[in-house]
């Protein structure tokens, strides 16, 4: 039985990503510090996984003592990496932060994984890395841009480490390259709780639909798009939740082809904002207020994965609709109003 640190496993994507380790049958660690969740989430991932229960450690993993602590009283066979700061606006305004706690949280793990002959490391990284690509879709060999935010470079900054960390051939790693997860489970007893105002379109669209927002206001319908909206590559949260299980499963199975690799984890189409809002109308029944306002800055105008590399050398291929999405991130907000 192989034992996986989630770091940051009590939020939105590392909540998913453990019930799926849980259920192809992988002991799982979740170490938190809370920051922006809640450690009932534990409780839920153990109703959703039939009475498995992940350990819970709550630590502040950019603190050095209290990483090590986890590592000499544990034993642990591989990690992935969720626990970051990940707001892109607050990163512009706090950069020194989002630099000391995302990367001091990575050396922390990767300090200890050397001490404790840890070999495998799956990096929760973005589409950020790409800035606006030249032409869609992307694949994962298109050089990375200058980052729009210390956000964004945080995540670029990870990767580059463990480009030359993983020369040495002690560490493995896989970065997994976001485009806009969104969705939740089915059982709608984990999914994503923005503190305050949502920042990102799914979170809004449902806060606005139950009322908790006025109106949605959406960013731009003047962009060079065909409805003039921007376009993404919208992923279903359980999907990408899995593929983070196939990417751990393939260090154990000795199937990496290199050191270190990245794989795009999109759904190969793109959709428009206006896109998101009509199959959240279809699928709910439910008209949602919304206006156009201006332009946010730092948007780029349309994003969305070139898949094959994922299909390829993963085996894995995202399967929800975005009809699927849309209703399932509705049923967590409507059960999130009755708690
Ligand atoms: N968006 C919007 N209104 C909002 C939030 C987001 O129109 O209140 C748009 C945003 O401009 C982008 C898309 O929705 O085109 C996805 O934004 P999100 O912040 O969810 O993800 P991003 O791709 O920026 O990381």
């Amino acid at each position: 039985m192989k034992t996986i640190l989630v770091t940051g496993g009590t939020g939105y994507i590392g909540s998913h990503t453990a019930v799926e380790l849980q259920a192809v049958g992988y002991d799982v660690i979740i170490a938190d510090n809370l920051v922006n969740s809640t450690a009932s989430v534990i409780d839920r991932i153990e109703r959703i996984s039939n009475g498995k229960r992940p350990l819970f450690i709550k630590a502040d993993l950019s603190n050095e003592t209290e990483a090590a602590a986890i590592f000499d009283n544990n034993k642990i066979d591989g990690i992935i990496n969720f626990a970051a700061f990940k707001a892109v606006g607050e990163s512009c305004e706090k950069p020194i932060e989002y630099y000391r706690n995302n990367l001091q949280i990575a050396i922390n793990m990767f300090v200890n994984m050397k001490k404790h002959g840890i070999k495998y490391f799956v990096q929760s990284s973005s589409c950020t890395v790409y800035g606006e690509p030249d032409s869609n879709p992307i694949s994962e060999n298109t050089p990375p841009k200058f980052a729009v935010s210390p956000y964004g470079n945080t995540k670029q900054m990870v990767e580059d480490m463990l480009q030359f960390i993983t020369q040495t051939g002690e560490i493995k790693a896989i970065a997994l390259r976001y485009f806009n997860p969104v969705g939740a489970h089915p059982t709608a007893l984990i999914g994503e709780l923005p503190n305050g105002i949502p920042n990102n379109l799914m979170p809004y669209i449902t806060q606005t639909a139950a009322g908790i927002r006025k109106q949605l206001t959406i960013f731009g319908n003047n962009y060079p798009t065909p409805d003039g909206t921007c376009i993404r590559d919208y992923i279903h949260v359980v999907d990408l939740a899995k593929a983070h299980v196939v990417a751990m499963d393939r260090f154990f199975e000795h199937k990496n082809k290199a050191n270190f690799e990245a794989f795009n984890i999109g759904t190969g189409n793109g959709f428009s904002v206006l896109d998101i809002i009509k199959s959240f109308e279809k699928t709910t029944g439910i008209k949602l207020n919304y206006c156009f306002g201006e332009r946010r800055a730092g948007d780029v105008v349309r994003i969305w994965a070139d898949t094959t590399f994922a299909e390829k050398e993963l085996g894995w291929k995202a399967e929800l609709s975005i009809d699927e999405m849309t209703l399932s991130a509705w049923h967590w907000q409507q059960q999130l109003a009755q708690e």
